[in-house]
């Protein structure tokens, strides 16, 4: 559940109207019935298309991370806060999980070198390849998906290895890095408080109320039809049925 706050955070700043929007879209989102992870990744959905639609206003944003649009701060949240793997970030945004490699290291390029112009270097990638290094490609390189924790078993022992004697790569594997170190510092959904806490736990309050209502959806038919008899309308109902059926039985013509 707090992922669902520090998700609504990234998208409205405002801790009140986040706290807000999480409770509202969970509430609609559990009436689907899906599992929590399903629930969790619906509702993300959800808010974001609602945070396209209805931006905050912008002068309340005064940190270089609103100024990225809903989606790039969904997903530096998910990437980098959360630590969602590629697969689970394009399922929950119905996109094809290949894209994700190069939008993540777009969006991350945007953020420190263009949107807070920070004074790093940038991952080039080794001026010159030797015989055995990995290829570096511009658009998604190795080190970024090496850092997310994406990596085969087989690639990541060949890379690890690989690092250990070559200096070249090594060094762009340091240069993104220290990149991600940077963004990781600079997304502002991880602070906590008294009253982020009682929020959350108010939070977790709605969520339980919603799975009351959810319950009875999940009984088997022999369970619903117990607690249906149990109620002493459903017993005089029936009660009246039963009289009705004998008195129109007691009227047919005998022979
Ligand atoms: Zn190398």
């Amino acid at each position: 559940m707090q992922s669902l706050t520090r998700f609504s955070r990234s998208l409205w700043g405002d801790f009140g109207r986040s706290i807000e929007m999480s409770a509202d879209t969970l509430t609609s989102v559990s009436l689907l019935n899906l599992s929590t992870e399903h629930t969790i990744e619906r509702a993300a959905k959800a808010m974001i298309e609602r945070a396209e639609r209805n931006p905050p206003p912008i002068l309340k944003l005064n940190h270089p991370f609103f100024r990225m649009v809903p989606l790039e701060r969904f997903l530096l949240t998910a990437l980098h806060v959360e630590k969602w793997n590629y697969q689970r970030i394009a399922r929950t945004l119905g996109i094809e999980v290949a894209l994700i490699e190069s939008w993540a290291w777009a969006t991350r390029l945007k953020f420190i070198f263009q949107e807070l112009k920070l004074p790093l270097e940038y991952p080039h990638g080794p001026g010159t390849l030797g015989p055995v290094c990995p290829e570096f490609n511009l658009s998604a390189p190795w080190t970024q998906r090496m850092l997310d924790d994406q990596l085969g078993k087989r690639e990541r022992m060949f890379l690890q290895n690989h690092v250990m004697g070559c200096d070249r790569c090594r060094k762009v594997l340091d240069q993104t890095q220290r990149l991600f170190f940077k963004i990781e510092s600079l997304i502002p959904v991880q602070d906590t408080s008294p009253e982020v806490d009682a929020a959350l736990d108010h939070l977790m309050q709605t969520w339980d109320n919603q799975l009351v209502t959810r319950r009875p959806i999940f009984m088997t038919f022999e369970q619903s039809m117990i607690a249906f008899l149990k109620q002493p309308k459903a017993q005089l109902a029936l009660g009246g049925l039963f009289l009705m059926i004998l008195m129109w039985a007691s009227r047919l013509p005998r022979h």
